[in-house]
């Protein structure tokens, strides 16, 4: 009998996020879920190369943004 195939997918599950505000040198450091909240953001934004920028909680200037993954 020919064999099947499937997928099995493997959920990354970050649960913080911190970063630093360039301009207002505050640390950021909050839950994933909130951080996607915030920022009006979806896991799947993650899965594009364009990212767009984010918004400092604090003295709200968009930020330029790149993640990587601890
Ligand atoms: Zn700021």
């Amino acid at each position: 009998m020919k064999k099947l195939e499937t997928i099995v997918t493997i959920d990354q599950v970050p649960i913080d996020v911190e970063f630093t505000c360039p301009y207002c040198e505050a640390n950021i450091s909050e839950g994933f879920e909130d951080f996607l909240d915030d920022q009006g953001l979806s896991w799947s934004d993650f899965y594009d190369r364009q990212h767009d920028p984010i918004k400092c909680p604090f003295c709200e200037n968009e930020i330029e943004v790149s993640y990587e993954f601890d």
